[in-house]
């Protein structure tokens, strides 16, 4: 790049800081803007279009337009040149802007004589907030040094909205982050909250965006880089890196190397951007181009790239994760992504977890679920949008978030909260009374767990006991495989906390969404369907022997109620039997004390093993479905996948007559049967199993209450009635058959 051209960007961003350093109200500051930066582009016009609210951008200040046409002229997201810059975060480059593609006239601005346009975005770390454009008579093709320099000018106006340059009297811009923002996510665990935003990993501010010496910041920046290069290096030299974590370095490793990246960024302070805005610029761009990538592994290295941008951030600024704000007494947490660790350490302090991404399976989602936390995943935009302290609602049971909500909003979501604190008063008050139908028939609840945390549920709750207790969280929130006498000492006090109620332990069940860190990946077609859980189990029989000792341990001679998951065939049953087998006679071998009831059963997860020959029902002690998984194989509807998760309703005609016909060979063979999917923990679906025949459910412990109070009002056998009728009637689902009866009978 020629040196007139670096001197004469600097020189106007040089300007463009004065502009921000002196008294003055916002639309001011924009027109000066505009007039700078026409007089350096040597154009005759420069505008400023900013959005007014997501869809419809507004000429906010310009130099050689009508100024009439200010505040006036508007345009909706990708009309016209502008509205596709805007839409596309591209840049519109043109000599003979009339005959381009979308281009659109606006007469009140008087740009018709204008030839030449040029557009680039005007964006911050994924944020649009408008675009700047360039326009003049003559049939100028624009250099790409011109694009380059608008682009840094973009940038530096950026970060001045973000430091509220542009509000204030006259304003041509609303403040940043003070505007109501509501975000529809999905549902990762239900449940309500108010709090206030705590950023997992708090923004970093740039508030010098402008610099005067290239030769410092250039060497800052180099600094910088070398600094968290050796860190890098040093964290690869380190083995306590697990294998995800090793990946995520190595990406680091790559970009810190990277030529391009830093030559991109070396050019930008050469123009007059400081180190931390060179970096932010490419952030900005890396953020931009994230929401555009479909491809998943080009996806998690533009994370990667932002990632190392923020710690680069952190470097050049000295602002650490600790900014020094206080976390509020009721905190929300925010995060693009969290690990089950990082979630489990904040605990119970936290009101609620709102992500960018995850997961309905993500381990996080499972830890949210322990701690009965309300989760919201896929919020688009949140990180972004959310500041430290700003009030949010978590709306978990419809997957909603009010960001900075307005006193109407935040006076319904008190009014939804207070009827849920009166509905958990009902259920406290049910707490100690056994779940008896209005026929008559007593429905045993328990609770599903997998961490500590979840145990002083069984008390809270009115759980009969542990119906699925998932060892695999155990593992899945450790850098490293656990040893025996760790889960034994685990073990023993999930059985004190349990005070003789049975518990019932599901041998580790990983493989498919659960991925140990450190067990090397496979790489499978279908995961759900391949290598995982009891088939891992009886192929590397070593870590589930090693389980089974310590649960023989841990139970210290007391009744032990173990279960496999995802057991297909009878024969896998017989194999991991065997394995307890040999387990508990080399116990018995060593002198130590074996449990005085040793009660074995299976999981039912496959449509297969409602088939099994009659020994297996003669032979395993119990059965409980997983409906998770049945139903995902049953309907060959993926669980994880948001497209076809929802597609088939539990109380479709076919899946209830397939329930029923498990329960008829579980009576006919007198194996004691249960239910631990989340349905179980839906009180309208929980009636049904109920109707068909389940007597044991097991649930989340929060669902206890609302399953309980609907089943003591309901007569299982009309209910049972009711689902015949609809389905002899050639329903698909008899969901609309039972809320009618519960409607009229309720
Ligand atoms: C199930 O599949 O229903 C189940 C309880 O197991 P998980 O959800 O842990 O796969
Ligand atoms: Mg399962």
């Amino acid at each position: 790049m020629a040196d007139g051209l670096e001197s004469e960007s600097r020189k106007l961003l040089g300007r463009l800081r004065d502009t921000m350093a002196e008294e003055a109200a916002g639309q001011e500051r924009l027109d000066k803007i505009t007039h700078l930066t026409a007089d350096s582009m040597q154009t005759e016009v420069c505008s400023v279009y900013l959005f007014r609210d997501a869809e419809t951008l507004e000429l906010c200040a310009t130099q050689g337009l009508n100024q009439e046409a200010v505040h006036q002229t508007r345009m909706k997201l990708g009309e016209g040149l502008v509205g596709r810059v805007a839409r596309y975060g591209d840049v519109v480059n043109t000599a003979d802007a009339p005959s381009e593609r979308g281009f659109r006239y606006m007469p009140e601005t008087g740009e018709e004589i204008y030839s030449s346009f040029l557009g680039v975005p005007i964006q911050r770390l994924g944020e649009k907030l408008g675009v700047l454009v360039v326009q003049s008579k003559d049939k100028r093709e624009f250099t790409a040094d011109d694009v380059y320099a608008l682009e840094v000018v973009a940038m530096v106006l950026a970060e001045m909205a973000e430091l509220g340059a542009f509000v204030g009297e006259g304003a041509a811009l609303k403040a940043l982050h003070t505007q109501a923002v509501l975000i529809r996510g999905g549902v990762g665990q239900e449940g309500t909250a108010m709090g206030h935003v705590w950023l997992h990993e708090p923004r970093v501010v740039v508030t010098n965006p402008v610099a005067d010496d290239p030769e410092k910041e250039s060497l800052r920046l180099r600094e910088a880089v070398d600094h968290l290069r050796v860190s890098v290096d040093e964290m690869l030299a380190g083995a306590s890196a697990d294998a995800e974590q090793m990946q995520v370095l190595e990406a680091y490793r790559m970009f810190a190397n990277s030529k391009g990246w830093m030559r991109r960024m070396e050019e930008d302070i050469a123009r007059g951007l400081s180190a931390e805005a060179a970096v932010e610029k490419e952030q900005s761009q890396a953020r931009a181009r994230m929401s555009q990538v479909t491809d998943g592994y080009l996806r998690e290295r533009l994370h990667d790239l932002d990632d190392l941008s923020n710690r680069l951030l952190r470097i050049l600024t000295g602002q650490g994760r600790e900014t020094g704000s206080e976390m509020p007494s009721d905190p929300v947490l925010i995060a693009r992504n969290i690990g089950p660790a990082e979630l489990l350490e904040y605990g119970r302090s936290l009101k609620g977890v709102v992500l960018e991404e995850g997961s309905v399976g993500s381990h996080a989602a499972i830890v949210a679920r322990a701690l009965a936390i309300p989760l919201i995943i896929h919020a688009d935009r949140i990180t972004n949008e959310a500041l430290n302290g700003d009030q949010i609602l978590v709306d978990g049971d419809q997957g909603i978030v009010h960001l900075r909500p307005d006193e109407q909003v935040v006076s319904a979501f008190r009014d939804k909260m207070a009827m849920q604190a009166k509905a958990q008063e009902r259920y406290a008050s049910i707490r100690e009374a056994d779940c008896i139908t209005a026929d008559g028939q007593h429905i045993h609840l328990h609770m599903n767990a997998g961490l500590m945390a979840d145990l002083p549920s069984l008390d809270n709750s009115g759980a009969e006991g542990v119906g699925l207790f998932r060892t695999e969280l155990q593992f899945l929130i450790r850098n490293q495989m656990p040893k025996r006498t760790e889960l034994a000492a685990l073990y023993k006090r999930v059985l004190d906390a349990a005070h003789g109620k049975r518990v019932v332990f599901r041998t580790l069940d990983i493989g498919s969404d659960k991925v140990l860190p450190y067990m090397k990946p496979q790489e499978e077609p279908n995961p759900a369907l391949g290598w995982r859980a009891i088939r891992v189990a009886l192929d590397r029989p070593g870590v589930m022997r090693m389980q089974l000792q310590a649960l023989l341990r841990a139970a210290e001679g007391r009744p032990l109620t173990i279960m496999f998951p995802f057991i297909a065939q009878y024969s896998e049953y017989k194999m991991a039997r065997n394995e307890v087998d040999k387990v508990l006679a080399r116990e018995t071998r060593l002198g130590h004390k074996v449990p005085e009831r040793l009660e074995i059963g299976a999981m039912l997860e496959t449509p297969s093993l409602a088939y099994a020959p009659q020994q297996f029902f003669d032979e395993v002690q119990f059965l409980s479905i997983g409906g998770n998984d049945l139903k995902q194989f049953f309907f060959a509807a993926d669980r994880e996948n948001e497209r076809v998760r929802r597609r088939y309703d539990t109380l479709n005609v076919s899946f209830l007559t397939f329930l029923e016909g498990v329960v008829r060979r579980c009576e006919d063979s007198g194996t004691h049967l249960s239910f631990c999917g989340e349905d179980a923990g839906r009180p309208v679906e929980a009636l049904c199993l109920a109707a068909m025949g389940i007597r044991n459910l097991s649930m989340r412990p929060a669902s206890i209450g609302p399953v309980k109070s609907l089943l003591m009002r309901y007569n299982l056998n009309e209910i049972r009635q009711v689902i015949h009728e609809a389905g002899a009637s050639g329903e698909q689902s008899v969901r609309n058959a039972v809320m009618t009866y519960l409607r009229e009978n309720g």
